[in-house]
């Protein structure tokens, strides 16, 4: 959630924000599910921001506000707001690090160099010493900096050990917040926004080496029945098993994501049709092969196969075109029977 509405959330007049979202929710038929609440809060508390101006539009267009539009809602816009939070905090608690240690470094630099005036005063009061006396509390004065300047030292090291492990444990920190947000929770192949920005960075890629490119879109075969027969979670099982053999074969410097719910997509850099059509093919016969069982009681869950799809970029062809081309090859992959895949480059060439 964003700062400022993370602040309305928690002043005197959240009461009365709170009962105005859930009456605006019932008023547009939009259950009051925890998600939807929060997507509901930000369109009253923050109207200017992006989240509430894509809201407002979809309302003005009397677009049916289903689970699935919040869901990709709070993809697109909590997310981010989530992320972009967790960074900040954690770059707040770097720079703090820093601080503190470019304070440790000056203070140390300061004892430095007053040793360092201790020692050439020592040195001339040396040549101009005239008795004993003089000269043991001479020493004395030396030994006494010489212990302070060592243990102010120590202290410091101590103060760099201690700051270098903090500064590790907020990089791990950042490096989970970063996988976390790159990637899909159920499959742990990548999600559907780091898909995007990937395709952005390949086409861009290809482009400077004048390289081909390759998208596939694969998609489960009748997959609402069959969660349908067997229950949600079943279903969820059988998700992460086609994950799990896409993941493999679209392993880099392939790019696979689960681009929605029962919907993959691989990026093939450098790769040509006929052979991406040739990989989709063994994705497809390992799937469809596979009997599957159901974990917890053992019974039968029979096959599940996919389509799939594939087309190669184009000079200069946006990413989201080519998506689109391969997009409609599945199409065709599902109209002409399923359990296929067809080559979107073949359809071109036909047509
Ligand atoms: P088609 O062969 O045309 O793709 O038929 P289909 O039934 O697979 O296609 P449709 O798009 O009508 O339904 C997709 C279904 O996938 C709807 C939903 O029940 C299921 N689904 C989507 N996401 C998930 C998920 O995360 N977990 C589970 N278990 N099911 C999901
Ligand atoms: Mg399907
Ligand atoms: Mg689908």
């Amino acid at each position: 959630m964003s700062a400022d509405v993370e602040i309305t959330l928690r002043g005197p007049e959240s009461y009365k924000v709170a009962r105005h979202v859930l009456d605006l929710m019932e008023s547009h038929n939009v259950w009051p599910t925890p998600l939807n609440f929060e997507l509901w809060f930000h369109f009253v508390a923050d109207p200017e921001g992006a989240l509430a101006i894509e809201l407002g539009r979809l309302i003005s267009l009397g677009e049916p506000l289903t689970e699935n539009v919040s869901e990709d809602l709070a993809a697109a816009y909590l997310a981010k707001a989530r992320l972009n939070e967790q960074i900040r905090d954690a770059g707040d608690q770097l720079s703090k690090e820093l601080d503190s240690v470019s304070r440790a470094i000056q203070l140390a630099q300061k004892s430095n160099e007053a040793y360092g005036q201790t020692l050439a005063g020592a040195s001339q009061g040396l040549n101009g010493a005239e008795d004993v006396g003089q000269i043991r509390s001479m020493v004395d004065t030396l030994s006494t900096a010489t212990r302070r300047v060592q243990k102010e030292n120590k202290s410091l090291e101590k103060r760099l050990a201690d700051s270098t492990g903090e500064v590790q444990r907020l990089r791990e920190h950042l490096e989970q917040v970063r996988r976390d947000a790159t990637t899909d929770g159920l499959t742990n192949l990548a999600n559907r926004r780091s898909f995007d920005e990937e395709l952005i960075r390949a086409c861009a890629e290809a482009d400077e080496h004048g390289a081909p490119l390759t998208l596939a879109v694969l998609d489960i075969d009748h997959f609402k029945s069959f969660n349908d027969t067997w229950g949600h979670q079943t279903g969820d099982q059988v998700i992460r098993f086609v994950a799990s053999v896409i993941g493999r074969i679209g392993a880099e410097p392939r790019f696979s994501a689960r681009y929605g719910g029962e919907e993959f997509a691989i990026i093939f850099p450098g790769e040509d049709a006929a052979v991406v059509e040739m990989s989709l093919q063994e994705i497809r016969e390992e799937i469809a092969s596979r009997m599957l069982k159901r974990r917890s009681t053992n019974e039968d869950l029979g096959t599940v196969t996919i389509s799939a799809g594939l087309a190669t970029r184009r000079e200069g062809e946006t990413g989201v075109c080519v998506m689109e081309r391969a997009d409609a090859a599945l199409y065709t992959s599902k109209r002409t029977g399923r359990n296929r895949v067809t080559n979107g480059e073949k359809l071109a060439d036909a047509a």
